[in-house]
């Protein structure tokens, strides 16, 4: 029984595709690149050479406390902080061709800060959110309550070292005051609690709402046994508004000092882009021929699957969450996470300068970490690179460029070796080009593929060299020819210039 399975890309007019917007703390790493980054990127170009309308969006996570927190580390103000690495991202993104079409500044932008509070004050109305008096841890000798970057201790979830909010380890989310040992990030000293009255989003009145949601949306295992295991054991309040002079005020009267949960400002952003790219949020977010896509680390896991879907649902039933997630492990490099406070890190600027972005997007998406945490290594990125991309595809183009320099190979006499030849290359470019779509995303399999299309285009040209010389030897060339072309269009997401270039040299 042959069952046809229509595909998610299959039944829409438009995507928005967004990618977690990088922190202004630090300029991005491979392990940034490697991870969402690329994917969105890759997805994105495929999308589009599939003529469906496609944006591609991310901007800079302005309001996360980790920039004000850089700042005090660097006798910086969070201004300075964010006014210099919001200029280097971007630039970053162009220089490894991750092409955006939309880059947001939430910083610079007060439209969308009005935005924002619109959206908090609308929950706020609707009953969503909560007021209620809490604790809080404070830090006694820094004067300043503490969360998120200001904040570490066990993860109440796994044990793990874990920030304020959330665990990098297990995707969980805390609410500081059940940190393990928690200390002051700024002065190492152990906290105590105080109590103020702020504002909560109780999300497990949401879970059957998300259960629901679990059951559509496109994600893979992991992300699929995080959601699970969620369920099961019931979704914590999340506070929603801190005591802090980093991020959006609140802007509603009693809660003076009070700014808007970070998270909670990523889901308004999505509408605020959807608002200023088409018009009006409500006209993509209730059309079910637009499709919203999102990618992301697993350790944002629990924002991108639970929270920003339940608020969407908080505010407005009708809007439809993301039907697919693009997620990724972590990428180590020399078997340690990549970390930009450690500086231990490969930065991408730094990459870029030295090789070419084709041979690095090759090489991540090679290598990236899908299933389990991958590694990068400086000797296998040359290796892999010379062994494959050197010795193997650009070997059997430049033997088939001097063939095609003496030889006018034409398409009218084809051998039958060369139409099964042809129509395998077809079925190859068929498996890399489901390899980008979402619910069969992979750029390990991707990557494979297209050597394996390498390969075997090098073992019929080997075969038919024995024609050398003879006058039908012209027509087996042609197929090389196909191949190439076949490949370079295949490639063309993975690898735009190597595309560009060879699509050109064909013509
Ligand atoms: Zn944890
Ligand atoms: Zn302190």
């Amino acid at each position: 029984v042959t069952v046809r399975v229509e595909h998610l890309e299959a039944n829409v007019d438009r995507v928005l595709v967004a990618v977690a917007p990088p922190t202004p703390n630090g300029d991005l790493h491979l392990g940034h690149l490697s991870g969402p980054y690329l994917a969105t990127d890759v997805y994105s170009r495929y999308l589009r050479s599939q003529g469906i309308q496609t944006y591609f969006v991310t901007g800079s996570d302005d309001h996360q406390s980790y920039v004000p927190m850089k700042g005090l580390k660097q006798g910086r103000t969070a201004l300075e902080v964010l006014e210099h690495y919001g200029q280097s991202i971007p630039k970053t993104l162009e220089n490894a061709r991750i092409q955006v079409d939309h880059f947001l500044r939430p910083y610079h932008t007060p439209a969308y800060q009005t935005f924002v509070q619109g959206f908090f004050k609308r929950l706020v109305d609707k009953g969503a959110l909560e007021s209620r008096t809490g604790p809080a841890l404070f830090c006694e000798s820094c004067n300043l309550y503490l969360y998120e970057a200001h904040v570490g201790g066990s993860c109440p979830s796994c044990g793990e070292g874990a920030n304020g909010n959330g665990c990098e380890k297990c995707g969980f989310v805390n609410d500081c005051i059940d940190l393990k040992d928690s200390k002051c990030n700024h002065c190492q000293k152990t906290p105590i609690t105080k109590t103020y009255t702020r504002f909560y989003f109780p999300l497990n009145q949401h879970a059957n709402t998300l259960k629901d949601y679990f059951s559509q949306v496109s994600m893979n295992g992991h992300l699929h046994a995080l959601t699970k295991n969620m369920l099961r054991d019931g979704y914590p309040d999340i506070s929603v508004s801190h005591v802090a002079d980093w991020g959006i005020p609140v802007g509603l009267p009693g809660y003076e000092g009070q700014v808007i949960y970070e998270w909670l400002e990523m889901a308004a952003g999505y509408l605020y882009l959807a608002q200023t790219l088409f018009g009006s949020w409500e006209s993509f977010f209730k059309d079910p021929r637009s499709m919203f896509v999102l990618g992301y680390g697993f350790d944002n896991a629990f924002f991108y699957t639970s929270f920003i879907p339940a608020l969407f649902h908080a505010y407005d039933p009708e809007i439809r969450s993301p039907r697919a997630f693009l997620s990724n492990e972590f990428y180590q490099l020399e078997n340690l996470k990549f970390s930009t406070s450690r500086n231990h890190a490969v930065w991408g600027d730094d990459f870029l300068k030295e090789v070419p972005a084709d041979d690095m997007r090759y090489y991540l998406s090679y290598s990236r970490p899908e299933t389990e945490q991958t590694n990068f290594d400086r000797k296998e990125f040359q290796a892999t690179v010379d062994r494959e991309l050197k010795t193997n595809w650009k070997g059997w183009q430049d033997r088939l460029k001097a063939k095609l320099a003496e030889l006018r190979p034409s398409d009218a006499k084809a051998p039958a070796a060369r139409v099964k030849f042809e129509a395998r290359m077809d079925e190859l470019k068929s498996a890399v080009e489901q390899c980008y779509r979402a619910e069969t995303f992979s750029l390990r399999s991707a990557t494979r593929l297209l050597n394996q299309m390498v390969f075997e285009a090098d073992q019929y040209a080997k075969t038919w060299d024995f024609l050398k010389g003879q006058p039908e030897w012209a027509d087996y060339v042609a197929g090389e020819r196909f191949a190439l072309c076949a490949l370079a269009e295949a490639a063309a997401p993975v690898m735009p210039d190597f595309s560009k270039r060879t699509l050109a040299e064909l013509k």
